[in-house]
């Protein structure tokens, strides 16, 4: 591959040629996405698939017209999982917008650690998370959030913060300083990744109960107060619990105001696992009463690459508390988060996660939200907070 950049500055011609063909076989993929008489998928066998392709990683680079085939091929058998017809998963839809914004990331080709390897992009993420927290709730401006590697990772940042906030030891002095068993509460209907945490953060599944939900799918508040009481008399540390907006599987949502009276009585964190349903916070017609109470909460997920159609991976995390973020997760590596810097340090975002690198997800969010029509919905009056009944029905435009 000697004949293209970055060997000689003579191959950008060859360069812009072999990529513009790269371009047109994604075009041909755009328009096959978006045509109903195509199908979704050529489906095979994985042992007859096999056969179809060529997938050996070869002794000899190949020509680069056999990497535009290559590339042909590869679309040729892949889903279309923008076409109209296909339903298969909560990320959907290929957005014009947003797909450009993940070419300019791919060729940007960033890290998104510090403010000196992204600056304009740790901005927009400082505008663009903001922008969403104030979306949330008025009281949310100053909090702190942090795009996470998917919706399961983020609720993992949110059991870190609550256990942290309880907890400011454990950081540095590990389980010994928690005089008890810890437990987390989320509903029967919730993503699995919840209790995942409770494996993977030490709690062991078994303490992580699975609230009974009503027929619609929604948490039962009053088992919640039933099971956080059997614990409490156990001993036991009810410390959190995840309110699902928007289940994976029937898209319910939880009652928010009645389980965060609960949290509230009993000292308890309030996350809310928005992940599928936070797109409806712009909605005016479908915030409330689903979401009514969400500015209540602890922490939320929410996913741009589901309801908002953002491309794959676009999840965020927010926290109410500004600080917890990094405190709970900053190791200050000196090789990299260097404490004297020439610029304000509090860009450097990246001692937030338990990444080092981090994918940049914020750009195509960012430039697909400019291209919409927006306006910040502000809670209607008319709903009782804590019934979630209009109390005037006549006067409601929906
Ligand atoms: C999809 C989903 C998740 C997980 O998000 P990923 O980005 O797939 O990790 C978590 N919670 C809910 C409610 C979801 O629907």
């Amino acid at each position: 591959m000697r004949n293209i950049l970055p060997y000689k500055l003579e191959n950008t011609e060859s360069t812009c040629e072999f990529l513009k063909k790269v371009v047109e076989v994604l075009l041909d993929f755009v328009r096959a996405t978006n045509n109903r008489n195509e199908k979704i998928l050529d489906f095979h066998h994985p042992e007859e698939m096999q056969k179809l392709l060529d997938l050996e990683v070869p002794q000899q680079g190949l020509s680069l017209q056999q990497l535009i085939n290559d590339c042909a091929t590869t679309l040729k058998y892949q889903v279309k999982t923008g076409h109209p017809r296909f339903f298969n998963q909560l990320s959907c839809g290929l957005d014009i917008i947003s797909m450009a914004g993940e070419w300019l990331t791919a060729t940007a080709n960033t890290n998104m650690f510090t403010y000196e390897i992204a600056p304009v992009f740790i901005l927009m993420e400082n505008v663009v998370m903001t922008h969403m927290r104030e979306i949330i709730g008025a009281n949310w401006k100053k909090g702190d959030s942090i795009l996470a590697p998917g919706g399961s990772i983020s609720n993992l940042y949110a059991f870190l913060a609550a256990r942290h906030k309880m907890f400011p030891n454990y950081k540095e002095k590990g389980i010994a300083t928690i005089q008890g068993q810890l437990v987390m509460f989320t509903s029967d209907q919730s993503h699995y990744s919840v209790k995942s945490c409770a494996s993977v953060c030490g709690l062991g599944t078994d303490n992580c109960l699975m609230v009974p939900s009503d027929i619609y799918g929604r948490m039962i508040p009053s088992e919640l107060e039933r099971l956080i009481l059997e614990r409490r008399t156990r001993g036991h540390i009810p410390f959190f619990v995840c309110c699902t907006s928007g289940t994976t599987v029937i898209g319910a949502f939880d009652p928010i105001n009645e389980i965060a009276d609960i949290c509230e009585k009993y000292g308890m964190w309030l996350h809310v696992d928005a992940a599928w349903g936070g797109g409806l916070l712009l909605s005016k017609k479908y915030r409330h009463p689903r979401l009514s109470g969400v500015e209540r909460a602890d922490s939320v997920t929410w996913n741009p690459h589901k309801l908002m159609g953002a491309l794959l991976q676009c999840s965020t995390i927010h926290f109410k508390e500004d600080g917890l973020l990094m405190s709970c997760n900053q190791m200050s590596a000196d090789y990299l988060f260097m404490q004297d810097k020439l610029y304000d340090i509090q860009y450097d975002t990246g001692d937030k996660v338990i990444q080092c690198g981090r994918h940049n997800d914020i750009f195509k969010l960012w430039l697909q939200w400019r291209a919409k029509l927006h306006k910040l919905i502000k809670p209607p009056s008319i709903y009782n907070r804590r019934t979630h009944k209009r109390s005037d029905v006549k006067g409601v435009t929906d």
